[in-house]
């Protein structure tokens, strides 16, 4: 009868609910286990100065590397990071390696770069983010102000006063604010104009339809052109092709991101372009750092 249906459809869903909760834990212990076991990587993507077109800085992200498994991206281990708390050690380690990594390029000698490190919503507003930072650059001796933090305008947008606050505190430090996925949140112009923030990157929805849609057209222009007023850098995300990359140019975007220059590349992969930049400048390239 319809009782035992229902109270089978009940275990069948109660079964699906601990098996899901089952491997979440299970992905939550694994995930621990990779931080302490140095199983995470930091992959780095250029960022390009639009007028120049040098590389002038790239954004570390975060990948997991998995003996068994392989290459494991972000977007299936980030949100379970968020929920448990992993994401306290899984942010203070990519912070701390993102500084690390710099410095050594710096003592490399290679050219100065902006490093820019994604922070995400529970990261912001629930860990010691300002400390975090500020012990990874005083243990790396990497400069402030070459560290750019990601926020996305989803975070900015609870909390207000908190996540202004957080902001000032970071921002104390020396380092540079950025705000992620620009565009796809709910942040009022007013808002904006009263938190302290140097960047903003125009998501890659907005971009990946350029020149075509119109509406995309008309939202990117917008957001240079108030970017620019408010006194901001405006980076494009997702980037694949000279059309988009002629047409944002045409309307002033400082930097961009993506495909087109290159995917996310590991440390030796990124260096090796950087290098090869230098050379094609007819500056001489700096010798290559012994492999540890
Ligand atoms: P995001 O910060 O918006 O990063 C941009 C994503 O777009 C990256 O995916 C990048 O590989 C991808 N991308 C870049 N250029 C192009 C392009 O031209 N075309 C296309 N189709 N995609 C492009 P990824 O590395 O898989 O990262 C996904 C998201 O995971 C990031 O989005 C960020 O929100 C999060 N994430 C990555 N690393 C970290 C981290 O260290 N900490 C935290 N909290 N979140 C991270
Ligand atoms: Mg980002
Ligand atoms: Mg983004
Ligand atoms: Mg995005």
């Amino acid at each position: 009868g319809a009782k035992a249906q229902g109270r089978g459809a009940w275990c069948f869903f109660h079964e699906a609910m601990t098996q899901a909760a089952r491997e979440r834990l299970a992905l939550e212990s694994r995930l621990r286990t990779a931080i302490t076991q140095g199983h995470l990587r930091l992959y780095y993507q250029p960022q390009v100065d639009m007028a120049s077109g040098r590389i002038v800085g790239a954004e570390a992200l975060v990948r997991w590397q998995d003996p068994q498994e392989g290459l494991i991206p972000p977007a299936r281990f980030i949100a379970v990071a968020e929920t448990s708390g992993v994401i306290g050690p899984l942010g203070e380690w990519v912070v701390r390696e993102a500084c690390r990594q710099g410095q050594q390029w710096r003592a490399a000698g290679l050219p100065d770069l902006t490093l820019a490190v994604n922070v995400s919503p529970r990261q912001f507003h629930l860990t010691d983010l300002a400390g975090a930072t500020a012990a990874a650059l005083a243990e790396t001796g990497f400069p402030p102000s070459r560290l750019e933090l990601e926020i996305t305008e989803t975070a900015l947008a609870e909390r207000t006063e908190d996540a202004r606050t957080t902001l000032l505190r970071l921002r104390a430090l020396g380092v540079r604010l950025a705000i992620d996925d620009f565009g796809t949140g709910y942040s009022s112009l007013g808002q904006l104009k009263q938190l302290p923030i140097d960047v903003l990157k125009i998501d890659r929805g907005f971009i990946q339809d350029l020149p075509a849609s119109a509406d995309d057209l008309a939202i990117s222009t917008a957001i240079i052109a108030m970017g620019h007023s408010l006194g901001l850098d405006v980076l494009a995300e997702g980037v694949e092709t000279e059309a988009q990359l002629a047409c944002l140019r045409e309307r002033g975007c400082d930097h961009y991101q993506g495909y087109l220059c290159s995917r996310p590349l590991p440390a030796e992969a990124f260096e090796a372009l950087l290098r090869a930049q230098a050379h094609s400048d007819g500056r001489p390239a700096p010798p290559t750092a012994p492999s540890a």
